[in-house]
């Protein structure tokens, strides 16, 4: 028990959670919600896939063509349950992170239409709520701030290309839910632009977190790419390390 703890810090049992809420309980959900939507016709996108298993229960065809559609977390295609060790309750989510294989069946659906988009799942709890191993430690973790420079990681390291970064994480979703006048680079479209140096290395460190828990399963990481400038609605809300705080969001419209 002492080497197991010394290994897994103050989160001994996090590396059982993988085992608690594991790949049959992941697949004989999503598979029961797909069955339903193909009993009764429904219109059906399911969030967090985790395993390879799941795969079998989408269709490699255009978006447009399908009515069962499927989403993947950065978080789902970064880590795998080896990473318990290192990082033990910060990367506890639900659905839990799964093995190597399945992470990496996952990183290749992206690179097909069996999975439609990309998500955040941006959950910034504090990291005392983190404590407590399998069963205590809360669920998810703060991503946002790391999903385009994760994402860029991986197209560097030939996971997939730039093009389809931006086809899962703006286009798609942006077509999926019918987003009025967002998701392109288009005249007559709101301007949300993010500006990337692609060689700018930096350190992920508790200075730069910009979400108020000020914690990030990517402290110590150092990314090559770095956000520069980020626009919303046409507006400068991020420029080299400093955020409008002032400045507020519009709500999203809908073409349905
Ligand atoms: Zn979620």
């Amino acid at each position: 028990m002492d080497a197991f703890r010394k290994r897994y810090g103050d989160d001994p049992d996090v590396c059982h959670h993988p085992a608690i809420r594991n790949t049959e309980a992941c697949f004989q959900s999503s598979a029961l919600a797909v069955r339903l939507a193909q009993e009764f016709g429904s219109r059906l996108h399911i969030l967090h896939i985790t395993t390879e298993k799941e795969l079998q229960l989408f269709e490699d065809k255009p978006m447009n063509e399908k009515h069962i559609t499927s989403e993947v977390t950065v978080s789902h295609l970064l880590f795998c349950d080896d990473d318990y060790s290192t990082l033990g309750s910060r990367i506890k989510c639900n659905p839990s992170i799964k093995t190597k294989s399945d992470r990496d069946a996952l990183r290749k659906a992206i690179t097909t239409n069996m999975i439609d988009t990309i998500g955040t799942d941006h959950a910034p709890h504090l990291l005392s709520e983190k404590q407590g191993g399998a069963f205590k430690a809360v669920s998810g973790m703060p991503m946002i701030q790391f999903s385009l420079v994760n994402m860029l990681e991986l197209a560097e390291q030939g996971v997939l290309t730039i093009e389809q970064v931006v086809e899962k994480m703006c286009h798609a979703p942006a077509r999926l839910f019918q987003i009025e006048q967002r998701g392109f680079i288009r005249p007559d479209y709101k301007a949300d632009l993010v500006l990337i140096h692609p060689d700018k290395p930096w350190k992920v460190c508790q200075e730069n977190i910009l979400s108020k828990c000020q914690w990030s399963p990517m402290e110590g990481h150092t990314f090559k790419a770095k956000v520069e400038k980020t626009f919303v609605n046409g507006h400068l809300v991020y420029d080299d390390g400093r955020v409008d705080a002032d400045y507020r969001g519009a709500m999203l419209t809908f073409n349905r």
